[in-house]
């Protein structure tokens, strides 16, 4: 059976990583057709912006490269594309950037819209066509792409088939991860997705819950194992989340997969050592409450005080000795991570054997994948939008190429 349209190359999800390919495609002149399942495009990234959109990242590139697992398939890409490409590339759609206190980098406005706005008024300027509510349902006896819309069934031909169909996580948005079952049957490895950058659960105490969630905990360290780091953690209803929870979430959610919860360890005082905390605490004067002294000698108050208190026996609290190993070093118990559904990002997807440098599936020529669907993983920051981007380039310009050695062949064999 013949397919209902044939097409030169066809991108299937509209997100950052797809939109990126069907660029590559469409600076050499090739006709290409986006299809996206959702009514309107790139909703994880309009999403991703109302974090105020952190794009990449300013540190040097040796540091910004170790951000990523595995490092070495990530590599060329960024040898591709980097932080500067990117921020180069924003520029050429009229949107300036600036580097955040953190060093991170977002677009003025700290807004997705406008930058998609730009960039899908250029794409279609250049030709591309995109298809929304399309949704890719696998592949016909024949080998055609097929596609349920809202009048039924369309089966299409396509040289060129680039997917981008996105993690696991934040399936409302678009990207819900059911291509994995279609891509394993047709024998295509994939590794099961896993929560990435994620929060973590655990029980506060009522009183805790009600006065601190939403509260940030603002320049302290966490331990999870032999990772840890310093930052911004937030007080959630349900336990733990932000950026330094998501830094070392694949960290806690090996302790909790191999021993059934996790043990981490909060440093309130980082900049502070055990000796001098010490030494604060027995200077107390004796006309001054503990939390007083805490707040007053220490900088220890709002939500840093109540974590303190919440974590800490009452025994634990009168003892000065106890108290300042406490402050450096206190242990926290979480039982489990928040639902795939939840996470940032996903680790998992399709297996990086299965493909070539260009990402094109060794199997399947003329098929390629980028983005998240990928099973790489790297921390927020902005790498994980870098990364997205930086493979729709690799993979539109192999699909290029890929395109131009078969007619040239086509050429040679009429
Ligand atoms: C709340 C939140 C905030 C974030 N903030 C940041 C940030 O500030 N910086 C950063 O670097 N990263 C951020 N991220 C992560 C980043 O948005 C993603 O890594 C990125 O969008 C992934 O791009 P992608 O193109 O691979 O996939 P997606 O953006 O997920 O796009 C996949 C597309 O495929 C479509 N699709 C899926 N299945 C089908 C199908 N069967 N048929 C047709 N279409 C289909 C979907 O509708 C979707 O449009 C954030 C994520 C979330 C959830």
């Amino acid at each position: 059976m013949s397919a209902n349209i044939s097409l030169n190359a066809v991108i299937i999800g509209a997100g950052p990583a797809g939109l990126m390919a069907a660029e590559q495609l469409a600076r050499h002149n090739i006709l290409v057709t986006i299809f996206d399942a959702m009514p309107s495009v790139g909703r994880k990234f309009l999403r991703a912006g109302i974090g105020g959109l952190n794009l990449t990242h300013s540190e040097n590139k040796s540091d910004f490269l170790k951000r990523y697992t595995p490092v070495h398939q990530i590599e060329p890409w960024l040898k591709r594309f980097d932080a500067d490409a990117l921020i180069s590339w924003a520029k050429e759609l009229g949107i300036d950037t600036f580097v955040g206190s953190s060093g991170r980098i977002f677009p003025m406005q700290k807004k997705a819209a406008p930058l998609l706005r730009a960039w899908l008024k250029r794409l279609k300027d250049s030709g591309v066509n995109i298809e929304t509510r399309h949704r890719w349902l696998g592949w016909d006896e024949h080998g055609n792409l097929r596609f349920q819309n809202s009048e039924g069934e369309l089966t299409v031909r396509s040289e060129v088939v680039i997917f981008a169909l996105g993690g696991g996580s934040w399936p409302r948005l678009g990207s819900d991860g059911r291509w994995m079952e279609i891509f394993r049957q047709r024998g295509i490895n994939c590794q099961p997705f896993r929560s990435s950058n994620c929060g973590f659960n655990y029980s506060w105490s009522d009183n805790f819950q009600r006065e601190q969630q939403g509260q940030p905990l603002k320049n302290v360290c966490l331990t999870s194992q032999i990772s840890s780091k310093k930052g911004d953690a937030t007080i959630s209803a349900y336990g733990l989340e932000g950026s330094l929870i998501y830094g070392l979430s694949a960290s806690i959610q090996d302790q909790i997969s191999n021993k059934g919860q996790a043990i981490v360890y909060w440093d309130l005082l980082p900049d502070r050592s055990v000796t001098d905390i010490r030494g604060k605490l027995q200077n107390r004067r004796s006309k001054d409450s503990l939390s007083n002294m805490l707040r007053k000698q220490l900088g220890i108050s709002g939500s840093k005080l109540a974590l303190l208190k919440e974590l800490t026996s009452k025994e634990q609290m009168q003892n000065i000795d106890a108290l300042a190993e406490l402050i450096k070093n206190l242990p926290q118990i979480l039982p489990s991570c928040r639902p795939i559904s939840e996470a940032i990002s996903t680790a998992g997807g399709v297996d990086f054997e299965q493909l070539t440098e260009g990402l094109m599936l060794k199997s399947a020529p003329g098929i390629f994948c980028v983005g998240e669907m990928l099973d790489w993983d790297a921390p927020t920051g902005g790498y994980l939008l870098t990364a997205c981007f930086a493979s729709g380039v690799v993979a539109g310009e192999a699909a290029v190429k890929y395109l131009s050695q078969r007619s040239k062949t086509i050429g040679t064999s009429n």
